[in-house]
C-alpha cells in the first residue's frame, strides 16, 4: 500500500530522512516512535507529498508520488492526514467542516456529502454537535470532527501525527477509542504517538525512529518486551 525505498531528506545541512526504508501493507497499522526531532513528523509529511525529498521512491498503490496538479490532489485525499492541531475551519460549523472537502474536491452532491458526514459525524460520537462551530467543541471532540473530515474523503491510507499530544488527559482516550474503531475496520494506518497502550492494542508494528533512521522495526510484543539497541531501550526507559 505504502513502500518507501532509501528516501533521503535534508533541510539545508540537516540530513532529516536517512535511508528509509519502509513497507505498510493493505489494513495494517503501523506505529512510529521515537525522540523529539527523530523526523517523525517530516517522514509523514513527506509521504502526504507535503514535503518533498531528494532521493529514494515512494510509491502508493503501486504509483510513484506525483509531483503536482490533479494526481497530487488525487493523493491527498487518498492519504488522510491528521494533525496534532486539529485545523477545523473556525468560520465554518462542524457539518460544513465535513462536507467541504468532499463537495468541493470531490464533486459529491451537497445532500449527499452531508448524509455522509452525518453517518461519520455518528461514528466519532459528536453528531449532536453538527451544527456548532469549532471552538464550541472541548479539544477531544474537535480532533474528532477531524478524523470525520479525513474519513469524508474517502482516504485509503490514514497518518496520523501525534493526535492526542495536544489534548488534555482525559480527552485522550477518546480519540484513541474512535482510532482504534478504524484500525479494527481495516483502516491502512501509519501513527506517530506515545501512547503505548494504542500501540499494544492497535499496532501490528512499532516502527521506533532516531535521528532521521528507522534503527528498529517489530511486533508491539518483541518491541516493547525485547528492544534491541541501546536508543531504544533508553528511549523506552523514558517513556514506559
Ligand atoms: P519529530 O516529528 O520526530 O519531532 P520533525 O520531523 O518535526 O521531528 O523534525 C526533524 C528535524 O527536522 C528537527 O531537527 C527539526 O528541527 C527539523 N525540521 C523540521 N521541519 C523543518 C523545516 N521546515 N525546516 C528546517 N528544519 C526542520
Ligand atoms: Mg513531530
Amino acid at each position: 500500500m505504502v513502500v518507501l525505498e532509501d528516501v533521503n531528506k535534508h533541510f539545508g545541512d540537516l540530513h532529516v530522512l536517512k535511508d528509509i526504508n519502509l513497507t505498510v501493507h493493505q489494513g495494517e497499522v503501523v506505529v512510529v516512535i521515537g525522540p523529539s526531532g527523530s523526523g517523525k513528523s517530516t517522514l509523514c509529511r513527506t509521504i502526504n507529498r507535503l514535503e518533498t525529498y531528494e532521493s529514494g521512491t515512494i510509491t502508493i498503490h503501486g504509483d510513484r508520488l506525483p509531483e503536482e496538479g490533479k494526481a497530487l490532489a488525487k493523493l491527498r485525499a487518498d492519504v488522510g492526514m491528521v494533525f496534532q492541531s486539529f485545523n477545523l475551519f473556525s468560520h465554518k460549523t462542524i457539518l460544513e467542516n465535513v462536507t467541504m472537502g468532499p463537495i468541493k474536491v470531490r464533486g459529491v452532491k451537497s445532500a449527499d456529502a452531508k448524509k455522509r458526514a452525518m453517518e461519520l459525524l455518528e461514528r466519532v460520537g459528536v453528531a449532536h454537535q453538527a451544527a456548532k462551530y469549532p471552538a464550541q467543541l472541548s479539544g477531544g471532540q474537535q480532533q474528532r470532527v477531524a478524523i470525520a473530515r479525513s474519513l469524508a474523503m474517502e482516504p485509503t491510507v490514514m497518518l496520523f501525527d501525534e493526535p492526542t499530544s495536544a489534548l488534555d488527559p482525559e480527552m485522550i482516550n477518546e480519540v484513541l477509542d474512535v482510532m482504534i474503531q478504524l484500525a479494527k475496520s481495516g483502516m491502512t494506518m501509519i501513527v506517530v504517538t506515545h501512547e503505548m497502550g494504542f500501540a499494544r492494542k492497535a499496532a501490528d508494528r512499532v516502527v521506533f525512529m532516531s535521528d532521521g533512521a528507522i534503527l528498529e522495526e517489530n511486533n508491539p510484543e518483541q518491541f516493547f518486551t525485547n528492544p534491541q539497541t541501546d536508543r531504544c531501550k533508553d528511549f523506552l526507559g523514558k517513556i514506559l
